[in-house]
C-alpha cells in the first residue's frame, strides 16, 4: 500500500514526489513513457528560473536525477484506470494494480496537430505550439500564427518584426498594430523546409510566405481518457481543482497541465506539484 501514487513523471509529478518523499511518505510514480514529460518535446527552455538557455533534455534529466537521489521509485507503465474505493484507491496499469491512500494526477495534455506535411519533422525547428515558451527566440523575425484568439498574436507582435495571423476563427478579428497582417478564410496547407528548418508556409490560396516560425494554436487535449470511469469534475476536459489542487474526490489531487488554469508552463507545473504534495501530506494526517 502506497501513501501516494503519482500518475505521470513530468515536472508537476517530479516536484510533488520530491516534497512527499522529503516528508517521509511512501510514494510511487507511474509514467507511461520517459520521465521528464513535455520538457523532452522542446529543445530549449529559456524561462525557467535559475536556468539560462538550458537544453531542455538536460533540465528534464536534472529533475529526474533529483528524484533518483531520493530513491523515489518510477515504474514505466501506462495507467489505464483509477478506482476510488473510499479510503483505499486502486491505480490500474497495463501490467498491474496498485493500492494507495491518495493519488496525484499529473499526466499533462497533448497538442492538437494540424496534420500537414513537415509539421512533425520541423517541431522545434520553426514549428511551435507554445507562444509564451518560444516567442523570444524569434525577436525581430517574421513569424506566422494559426489561432482563433487575439491574445497570443498581440504578445508575438511585441517581439517579432512582423506577425502573419492566419485567422482560423469565423470571426472578423482586427488589430490596431502595423506589424500584424490578418489573413482570413485561408488554411495553412504546407510547411516548407530548407536545411531541416522552416523556410515558408503555403496557404490554401497557394501563396507562400517566408517565416522563421509557425506557431500552431489549435488547442490541446488533456490526457484524461483513462479516468473516464472516475466521477471527477472537469472544465473543458481539464480537471477542476481548488487552490490546494484538490479535485471533487477525497484523496485525489491533480497538478500541472492536466488542470484547468490560466498558465501552462514548467514553472507553474512544478508549483502545482508542490502544492498538491503539501495538500496530500495534510490529507494523510
Ligand atoms: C513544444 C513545447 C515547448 C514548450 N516549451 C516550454 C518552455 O520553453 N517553457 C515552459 O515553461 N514551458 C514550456 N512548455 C510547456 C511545459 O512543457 C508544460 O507546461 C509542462 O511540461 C507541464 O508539466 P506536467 O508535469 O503538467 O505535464 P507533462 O510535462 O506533459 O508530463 C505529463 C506526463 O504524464 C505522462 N502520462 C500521460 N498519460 C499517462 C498515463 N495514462 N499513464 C502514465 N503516464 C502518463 C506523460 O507521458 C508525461 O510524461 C512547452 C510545451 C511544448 C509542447
Amino acid at each position: 500500500m502506497f501513501d501516494t501514487i503519482i500518475v505521470g513523471a513530468g515536472p508537476a509529478a517530479l516536484s510533488a514526489a520530491i516534497y512527499l518523499k522529503n516528508a517521509n511518505k511512501n510514494v510511487l510514480i507511474i509514467e507511461k513513457d520517459t520521465p521528464g514529460g513535455k520538457i523532452l518535446k522542446t529543445e530549449k527552455i529559456n524561462n525557467y528560473l535559475g536556468f539560462t538557455e538550458e537544453d531542455a533534455s538536460n533540465l528534464a534529466y536534472k529533475m529526474y536525477s533529483q528524484t533518483q537521489k531520493l530513491n523515489i521509485p518510477i515504474l514505466i507503465e501506462k495507467v489505464i484506470d483509477i478506482k476510488n474505493n473510499g479510503e483505499i484507491k486502486q491505480v490500474i496499469t497495463n501490467k498491474n494494480t496498485y493500492e494507495t491512500k491518495s493519488i496525484i494526477i499529473a499526466c499533462g495534455r497533448v497538442e492538437k496537430p494540424l496534420g500537414i506535411e513537415n509539421e512533425d519533422k520541423l517541431k522545434g525547428k520553426g514549428v511551435s505550439y507554445c507562444v509564451k515558451c518560444d516567442a523570444s527566440l524569434y525577436k525581430d523575425k517574421v513569424v506566422a500564427i494559426i489561432s482563433k484568439e487575439k491574445d497570443d498574436v498581440i504578445y508575438l507582435s511585441d517581439i517579432a518584426s512582423k506577425v502573419i495571423f492566419i485567422n482560423y476563427s469565423n470571426e472578423d478579428i482586427k488589430f490596431n498594430k502595423d506589424n500584424i497582417e490578418v489573413i482570413n478564410n485561408e488554411k495553412v496547407i504546407k510547411i516548407n523546409e530548407e536545411n531541416n528548418i522552416i523556410k515558408s508556409i503555403t496557404l490554401s490560396n497557394n501563396k507562400e510566405y517566408d517565416v522563421s516560425c509557425l506557431f500552431i494554436e489549435t488547442g490541446y487535449t488533456p490526457n484524461i481518457d483513462f479516468i473516464k470511469s472516475l466521477d471527477i469534475k472537469t472544465i473543458n476536459n481539464y480537471i477542476q481543482v481548488d487552490s490546494e489542487m484538490k479535485t471533487n474526490i477525497d484523496g485525489i489531487y491533480a497538478a500541472g497541465d492536466i488542470i484547468y488554469k490560466n498558465v501552462y508552463q514548467v514553472i507553474t507545473a512544478a508549483s502545482d506539484g508542490a502544492i498538491s504534495a503539501l495538500s496530500v501530506i495534510k490529507y494523510l494526517k
